[in-house]
């Protein structure tokens, strides 16, 4: 017998016209946060659709056609189709909004729904929620990310807790995705230079309402084994494949973009992992004829970078030699040398043994840099500072958005409704407004109550039936798990704990003093139970053993049933996690959580916060409305500040948690309870929508620089001609510019001035040709008992006489505190189309 030449055949599923609206709804991401379109997908067949991941691309490829004929018979759905393809229609048929600036965004992971397996945790479902929002807000943005091939792994444990990874391709047939095509309507194919020769990107898109993201792929057979592999995984595989994706990312991002003819006003890089686009941006200008200064003046006036990592160790690096393996062509392109480029991503220019960094990168050629809440931004200003010599931590032009969450992707269907019910019919487009949410206190509380009741044991449902089966597979001894699963008890307080485990988090902390919780959870009085859930990074092996310990703990008789460790969070899971449990935790390492946004989604649900104050919480906790662990670190060891911590958490849920919990009126719930949630709605909810994040880039940066870009590059780029030559003239003389004379500096240098007392101070400079192109200032300093020196005050000069090159300044000077102080003068240069001092950060200091 010979073997048979097996062909392959697709069928493509034939839906009957009747059924045609449901292909293009299926086609469009919308379904997802809208909850009557998700309903019916799932109201087409049940069973299927939980067979078909939720998925209904795949639904409808599943269904058979004798189905199908007989839904288009099916008058009820016919009309609910109707019903919510107008709704749709209605959606994406307005006029795009053209009066606000409108914006590329670069990102390596995009959170929009489970069935995309393109994003890995926070970072990825905050760019999802932003390219959500910015379609409701009907603003001109598109987006570019990567169509991965295995996405991020899917997490089972072993009987004894040890986590399995597990990569599934992903069939981009069966995915809510078209390919793109080019004018002529042939699959669009972007040739991305390497070295010498190229990688070719499919591209697909994902219709996200009204805004398209772009998604490359690199998993083609136009490439060779050592490039296919380069969209495979999420942050897989090494810096040189990490090197390559951020080369795709960034420079095949932005000939994406050309590609497709699109230009926006601004480019914004969401974490430095695309800020190569700044290079491709660069080479695109220089091609125009303008010179490497001309055209960094014009990019960096209309790129905004993000950053979302605290520490340094954190950011991406790349040795000198592998990065120029790849990127040894552009520095002709961009009109600059070898050395030039790799300095615009050092700490330290001309240091020849520091590796290039994004992020420097990413600081150097952005105008704006901003990080993701009031503290984060502190910390970046502070990490960062070394880029920007001359000036101290809190004079940096680093700035902060603090994140939040899309509203109708993150609350419950019933939320919604009662929300519908309650709030202003604008309520939707006018979400960050308190006003509206105030209405919550008209709420009667019993409403309240039965809502979070009906979303409590929804989710207990969910993990009976979910789990069982998993479990029964996995951890073995079906007896201990039958109990497990009867032990589950929906009136008890339920504390839900889900993210990635990195160490930062300290899931563990819970743990530090088991006889304790034991007590706490064995209380029969006040029954709690716990609720833990989060994949660690597969080359995080401490991570790893952080579940493996909860896992053991959570096997142990007195804490079986009381603590629950549910395989494989993802933004499924995290949405039931979020709407179900009474309590959401969060114990990080101060000040290591840039944002975190779990709790915020916690937020829109009825659900208290309980948290460490760092990240979003520092500014969103209010008093009554949730509980704070505090901010201040009391110790340098870690580990005995994660014993106080801990002993903190176990006090609060003793005295204060738990008693307020259980003090039921005769009605069945805490009239206390209910009070906080209604405060924790009111009060804290409106400040953590997407659409208040989405506003705030708006005012703080997108708005902004586009209008300077604007100034830029009107009338064949004059203005930034003229910054790029009068810089170049101001580098060339800078270190010849002479301080004349000083007067009155003797009482400063001596130390002798009295409080209160005002000085005048003279300095005469000369510019050496320059036309008053020098700043001048008076910095006084105090040191903290730390040793940390930090600006006390900076006392302006005025010219008040210019004769030839000579500029006479005059400064007055006075300290109202008594104490120690140190002062010095600062020159720089002056010239008010700058956007910031860090735009141009020549300094020098004298006494
Ligand atoms: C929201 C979300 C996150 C981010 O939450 P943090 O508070 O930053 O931990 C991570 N993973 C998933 C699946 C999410 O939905």
């Amino acid at each position: 017998m010979n073997t048979p030449n097996w062909k392959e055949v697709t069928v493509k599923s034939r839906v009957p016209a009747e059924l045609e609206k449901l292909s293009e709804l299926a086609r469009n991401i919308w379904w997802a946060w809208n909850y009557e379109a998700t309903e019916l997908f799932r109201d087409l067949d049940p069973t299927l659709w939980k067979e078909a991941g939720q998925n209904p691309v795949l639904l409808l490829e599943r269904m058979s056609y004798e189905k199908l004929e007989a839904l288009s018979k099916d008058k009820v759905i016919l009309k609910r189709m109707n019903d919510v393809y107008a709704k749709f229609r209605d959606y994406m048929d307005v006029t795009p909004d053209n009066k606000r600036p409108s914006v590329a965004y670069f990102s390596m992971e995009y959170g929009l729904n489970h069935v995309l397996k393109i994003y890995s945790g926070g970072l990825g479902v905050l760019a999802g929620d932003y390219l959500k929002e910015a379609s409701d807000s009907n603003v001109d943005l598109c987006a570019v990310g990567f169509l991965y091939r295995y996405g991020y792994f899917t997490q089972t444990l072993s009987m004894d807790g040890q986590q399995i990874a597990n990569y599934e391709a992903q069939n981009f047939g069966q995915l809510p995705i078209d390919r793109v095509t080019d004018a002529d309507g042939k699959p669009l194919v972007v040739d991305v230079p390497y070295m010498d020769y190229y990688v070719h990107a499919n591209v697909w898109r994902v219709n996200v309402g009204r805004v398209s993201l772009y998604l490359l792929d690199t998993d083609n057979e136009m490439n060779s084994e050592f490039d296919r592999p380069i969209t495979h995984q999420l942050y897989g595989g090494d810096w040189e494949n990490r090197l390559k994706q951020e080369i795709l990312l960034g420079i095949g991002g932005m000939l994406t973009l050309k590609a497709l003819g699109i230009k926006k006003d601004i480019y914004h890089c969401n974490e430095g992992h695309a800020a190569l686009i700044n290079v491709q941006r660069i080479c695109d200008y220089v091609a125009t004829g303008l010179t490497f200064n001309q055209a960094i003046e014009l990019v960096r006036a209309s790129s905004l970078y993000t950053v979302h990592t605290p520490v340094p160790a954190g950011h991406d690096y790349f040795d000198e030699g592998l990065f120029g393996k790849y990127m040894g062509g552009y520095p002709v392109k961009m009109g600059i040398s070898w050395d030039d480029l790799m300095d615009l991503g050092r700490n330290n220019p001309g240091d020849k043994g520091e590796r290039f960094c994004m992020s420097v990168f990413a600081c150097n050629t952005s105008q704006e840099v901003n990080g993701v809440s009031w503290l984060h931004g502190k910390v970046s200003q502070e990490m960062f500072s070394s880029i920007w010599k001359g000036y101290f931590p809190e004079e940096s032009h680093v700035g902060y958005v603090t994140n939040g969450v899309h509203f109708p992707t993150w609350s419950a269907t019933e939320w919604k409704q009662l929300y519908a019910k309650y709030f202003n019919e604008n309520f939707l487009y006018d979400q960050s407004n308190p006003k509206i949410w105030e209405a919550i206190y008209n709420v009667p509380d019993e409403e309240i109550w039965k809502t979070r009741v009906t979303m409590k044991n929804k989710l207990v449902d969910y993990i009976r039936k979910q789990f069982r089966e998993t479990w029964l597979k996995n951890q073995g001894d079906p007896s201990r798990i039958v109990s497990l699963l009867d032990k589950i008890n929906p009136n008890a307080l339920l504390i839900g704990f889900g993210r990635r485990f990195a160490t930062y988090k300290r899931a563990h902390l819970l743990f530090t003093d088991l006889e304790r919780l034991s007590k706490i959870v064995n209380n029969p009085d006040y029954p709690v139970q716990f609720l833990f859930t989060g994949k660690a990074h597969p080359h995080d092996g401490a991570g790893q053993g952080l579940i493996k310990r909860i896992v053991e703990i959570s096997q142990r008789p007195e804490f079986l049933g009381k603590i629950i460790f549910l395989e494989n969070y993802d933004m499924q899971l995290a949405r039931r996690l979020v709407t179900g449990v009474d309590i959401w935790l969060n114990t990080p390492t101060r000040p290591l959580e840039a944002s975190g946004t779990s709790g915020e989604k916690a937020l829109m649900n009825g659900v208290l916060n309980f948290s460490v104050l760092d990240g979003w919480w520092l500014e969103g906790y209010r008093e009554g409305a949730g509980w704070a662990l505090t901010e201040k670190r009391t110790y340098q060891n870690q580990e005995h500040q994660d014993q106080l911590d801990a002993a903190t958490i176990y006090s609060i849920l003793e005295t204060e948690i738990l008693p307020l919990y259980y003090a039921r009126n005769k009605k069945g719930y805490s009239e206390g309870w209910i009070k906080s949630v209604k405060n924790s709605i009111a009060q804290i909810a409106p400040h953590y929508t997407m659409k208040r994040q989405l506003d705030d880039y708006y005012s703080k940066f997108y708005c902004k620089e586009a209008k300077r870009f604007k100034e830029l590059s009107a009338n064949d780029n004059a203005k930034a001609k003229e910054i790029a030559a009068w810089k170049e003239e101001v580098v060339a003389k800078w270190d010849s510019i002479e301080i004349v004379s000083k007067e009155r500096e003797a009482d400063i240098a001596q130390g002798d001035i009295e409080s209160g007392k005002e000085y005048t101070i003279t300095v005469v400079v000369d510019e050496k040709g320059l036309n008053d192109a020098v700043g001048l200032e008076l910095v006084t300093t105090y040191t903290t008992p730390e040793g940390k020196q930090h600006v006390y005050s900076v006392e302006p000069f005025s010219v008040i006489k210019k004769e030839g090159d000579l500029y006479t300044f005059q400064a007055k000077h006075s300290l109202s505190n008594a104490g120690s102080f140190k002062v010095a003068y600062r020159m720089f240069p002056k010239n008010q189309d700058l956007p910031h001092r860090q735009d141009f950060c020549y300094v020098r200091w004298f006494v």
